[in-house]
């Protein structure tokens, strides 16, 4: 591959982690400096977001390379400690392209909201953007995984649910991970997980 070329898909993935940045500041689902954002290369180079910074306003700076083993290429780079979360999914699965992490207030409160190791979301119409559902009457289980700082021992719980999570994941009091071929399926998967998620906090605050 000609040194163009590899520059072109380095800018183009750079373009998509900004944009995906921006659209997810929009929903209000990278408060403070929460969240990251990747994407793998046609190369397969890893594009991801740097420690801190917001994500709503990410510059070309803001993005680096990291490898399969979530450190970065570049000397000085640091990648956030979560990258490795993104590192497994790529590993798992060669057609995924891009993954998103955000904190959303939804995603946080409910799954604070129980001790159970997964939500369970059914009878909405929106399912239907998650692989394998191609209709609403069914239901879609969202794993819950406790939070842990040690990213290297949360990637050994969520190991065993790999390939058996349509609609991503949520981390306890923390936020959701979802994923995709694309970035543009990546961000409609998310959409419809938070839109999901966001109704059923709506429906348990009106059952008070
Ligand atoms: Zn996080």
């Amino acid at each position: 591959m000609d040194q163009m070329t590899t520059t072109d898909l380095w800018s183009g993935a750079v373009q998509d982690v900004i944009a995906a940045g921006r659209r997810m500041d929009r929903f209000g689902w990278v408060p403070a400096t929460a969240g990251n954002i990747s994407r793998r290369l046609p190369d397969g180079r890893i594009a991801i977001t740097r420690s801190g910074g917001h994500k709503g306003c990410l510059t070309q700076e803001g993005v680096i390379e990291v490898g399969m083993d979530g450190k970065a290429v570049h000397p000085g780079d640091r990648p956030s400690a979560e990258t490795l979360l993104h590192c497994q999914l790529y590993a798992h699965d060669p057609a995924i392209g891009a993954v998103l992490h955000g904190h959303s207030v939804a995603s946080t409160v409910l799954s604070m909201a129980t001790t159970d190791g997964a939500l369970t979301l059914a009878d909405y119409e929106v399912q239907k953007v998650f692989e394998g559902q191609t209709t609403h009457d069914a239901s879609v289980r969202v794993p819950v995984f406790d939070n842990d700082q040690d990213i290297a021992r949360l990637c050994t719980v969520v190991a065993p649910e790999l390939g058996r999570m349509p609609a991503g994941y949520i981390i306890r009091g923390h936020g959701v991970y979802v994923w995709g071929a694309t970035m543009d399926v990546a961000l409609a998967r998310l959409e419809g997980l938070e839109f999901l998620l966001a109704c059923e906090l709506e429906k348990r605050k009106l059952r008070r």
